[in-house]
Formats: structure tokens, C-alpha cells, sequence
């Protein structure tokens, strides 16, 4: 029994590019099979504008993990990858963030899913809508299109060629 999971693969610090593909070897090894891949978009940094820009990246995952045991296998990667959290908006190696699990809604009290942010930001809107636009958000009841149509996020997201 097989579950579609959307990870939003972020990174602003050493040679992000690297880490995106290395962060998609652990993620094939650990998670599952990765069936779509979006391209890589740059964007400048969230809250704190002293930093480096991130590379963001969506995948769809097939997985036979349950969702916690999805979310301990992306965070042991963060780790193994080099991230120390020490602060909020800190510069970051690698962040592995769950956005859809199937259409599940979630609220444990470390994994809510869909992620909270995802209608806010248009760093994580845009390459969903270039895998997945007609995906229904199950809480908001919208496609990813029509979501990012609404969004008033701002902030320039500029695709990698
Ligand atoms: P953020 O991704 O919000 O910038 P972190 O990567 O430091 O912050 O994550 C902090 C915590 O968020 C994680 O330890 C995890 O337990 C929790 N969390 C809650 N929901 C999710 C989700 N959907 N995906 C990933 N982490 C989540
Ligand atoms: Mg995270």
C-alpha cells in the first residue's frame, strides 16, 4: 500500500544545489520511490533578509511510511546532512518539510499536516503547481492553481534553468 507524499526540499547555506541532490539520494533510500521532481527556484530569504537566498524544491513521493515515521526519517536526514538547530530563521543546510500526505489532515504536535504556510508562500506554491496544479487542498478546498492565484505573498521566485 503505497502513500503520495509532497516534501519541500530547502537549503541557504554551503553549496545549496549539492545539498538538494544529495537531500533527493536520502530521500529515494529512506522514503520511497521519487515520482516527480520539480525544478529548483531561487528565492530571497524569509524573515531574516541578512542571508544567503534559498533553493527550494518540491518532490512527490511514494511511500510505504506512515507519517511520523516519514517525518523522523526527514528529520534524521537533516542531521545526518549537517543541520544544527539553534534558532528560528537560522541559516540552513537542508530543511525537509512535509506538505501533503495523501489527503490526510493531521495535528499531531510535532507534524501538522498539509504544512501550515503552504497558501502564504509562493516559494513552496510554485513548484507545487508545476507537479501537481489541479491537487485539491484538502483543508482549503482549492487546487494549488487557484490557491497561487490568490496568494499576495510578494517575494520573487526566479526558476533555475
Ligand atoms: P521550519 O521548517 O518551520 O522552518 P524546522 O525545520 O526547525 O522549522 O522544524 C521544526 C519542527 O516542525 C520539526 O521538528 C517538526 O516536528 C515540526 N513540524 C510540524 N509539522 C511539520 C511538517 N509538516 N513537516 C516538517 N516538520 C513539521
Ligand atoms: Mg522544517
Amino acid at each position: 500500500m503505497t502513500n503520495n507524499v509532497y516534501i519541500l526540499l530547502g537549503s541557504n547555506q554551503g553549496d545549496s544545489k549539492e545539498n538538494l541532490a544529495n537531500a533527493c539520494l536520502f530521500i529515494k533510500e529512506r522514503i520511497g520511490l521519487i515520482q516527480t521532481k520539480s525544478s529548483i527556484y531561487r528565492t530571497a530569504a524569509w524573515g531574516n533578509t541578512e542571508q544567503n537566498p534559498f533553493l527550494n524544491q518540491v518532490l512527490l513521493v511514494q511511500t510505504e511510511l506512515k507519517p511520523m515515521d516519514c517525518l523522523n526519517n526527514l528529520l534524521q536526514i537533516e542531521t545526518e546532512m549537517g543541520r544544527i538547530r539553534k534558532e528560528k530563521w537560522e541559516p540552513r543546510v537542508i530543511d525537509l518539510d512535509i506538505l501533503f500526505y495523501n489527503s490526510e489532515i493531521l495535528n499531531f504536535e510535532n507534524l501538522i499536516v498539509p504544512h501550515p504556510f503552504i497558501a502564504q508562500r509562493r516559494f513552496t506554491l510554485i513548484p507545487l503547481v508545476e507537479i501537481s496544479p489541479n491537487y485539491v487542498h484538502p483543508k482549503l478546498n482549492k487546487t494549488l492553481l487557484e490557491l497561487l492565484e490568490i496568494c499576495e505573498d510578494s517575494l520573487n521566485v526566479e526558476k533555475l534553468p
